[in-house]
């Protein structure tokens, strides 16, 4: 946060012994905190680089080792996983039949390029997917066709305008698509200038980004609904013949938001009698689905019923909770 809340920090610093300040990377809050003349301790604790675990934290201030239980049990991987019933799955779904290289970008979407989905081929820096595309579409006019971009609403109005200007400015037929999930997801839920909100929460005005598009003379600009992955890839595919730079938005916000979360539907669950044990339902690689006794079963505690996984069903075991 930045200005540092000067009054908060002095508040807190008066009702403790002593005062350490945890930040990974350089001591930025360290030394504003020092400036204010309030004693502290930091870096000379702990180090510059590297991750600050709990057990690290628990060695340096306590002096005591974190306990660990160890077991033989063979325990499975769990590597990082889009959410159950997040939008981005849908896109990358979607996409993933097309055959197209995935220009990337940095945000939780990025996920997308772990398996079952393996989606995204580049990952630079934030902006860089939009840039990156038009730069390779300039060399590679032939693989125009063939190629997209992806980057979340908050990574486009923080870097990713400029490379769209520029691809509407040298038209070189890039397809960007913004995945719009209305807040910036990974890094907790913050708002951004397309939210309407601003990081306090007080309302402010919010960029329309196919407005935005059109002015910078992207004439192609459509919204698609990410839940409905048949029609989204149908949207894309369409684009990508197009001699034309195109804006492709994929729109649904975060299911994490409070306001989602309200308006969940029930958690859908399958028919046993029904599942065939094919495993089309876990190519979209939702955390909710597994199998057991060669039946695709659901977790309810998991699944926000976004019904991504129905249309996959060939066998209409998969119903809606009631
Ligand atoms: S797609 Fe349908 S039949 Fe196939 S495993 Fe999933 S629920 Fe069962
Ligand atoms: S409806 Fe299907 S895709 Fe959506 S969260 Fe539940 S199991 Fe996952």
């Amino acid at each position: 946060m930045n200005p540092l809340p000067t009054n908060l920090i002095q508040k807190f610093a008066e009702g403790v012994d002593t005062l350490y300040v945890l930040e990974q990377l350089d001591p930025v809050i360290e030394e504003h905190v020092r400036v204010l003349g309030i004693e502290c301790r930091g870096k000379e604790l702990f180090d510059l680089k590297g991750e600050y675990s709990q057990a690290m934290i628990k060695k340096v201030i306590l002096g005591e080792e974190a306990e660990y239980l160890t077991t033989d049990m063979e325990i499975p991987p769990r590597p990082p996983a889009l959410c159950p019933g997040c939008p981005h799955r849908g896109l990358f779904s979607a996409l993933k039949p097309l055959n197209v290289m995935v220009s990337g970008d940095i945000g939780c979407y990025t996920l997308g390029a772990l398996p079952p989905l393996s989606m995204m081929d580049t990952t630079i820096c934030m902006g860089a997917s939009v840039s990156a595309l038009h730069g390779r579409n300039k060399i590679r006019p032939d693989e125009a066709k063939t190629s997209v971009a992806v980057i979340g609403d908050s990574t486009f109005v923080h870097s990713g305008i400029t490379g769209m200007i520029n691809a509407a400015y040298n038209q070189s037929n890039s397809k960007i698509i913004i995945l719009d999930n209305s807040i910036t997801g990974m890094t907790g839920h913050q708002q951004n200038p397309t939210t309407g909100k601003r990081i306090n929460g007080d309302p402010t005005t919010a960029i329309d980004i196919e407005a935005l598009a059109h002015s910078v003379g992207i004439e192609r600009v459509l919204v698609v609904d990410p839940y409905d992955i048949a029609a989204t890839r149908e949207a894309i595919k369409a684009e990508l013949e197009v001699d034309a730079p195109s804006v492709i938005i994929s729109r649904i916000p975060c299911v994490l938001l409070k306001e989602v979360r309200a308006k969940q539907r029930k958690p859908f669950f399958v028919d046993p009698d029904k599942c065939v044990g094919c495993k089309a339902c876990m190519k979209i690689g939702c955390p909710a689905i597994s199998m057991k006794d060669k039946k695709s079963v659901f977790d309810f505690t998991q699944c926000v019923g976004c019904g991504m996984c129905k249309p996959l069903c060939k066998f209409d075991a998969i119903k809606e909770g009631d």
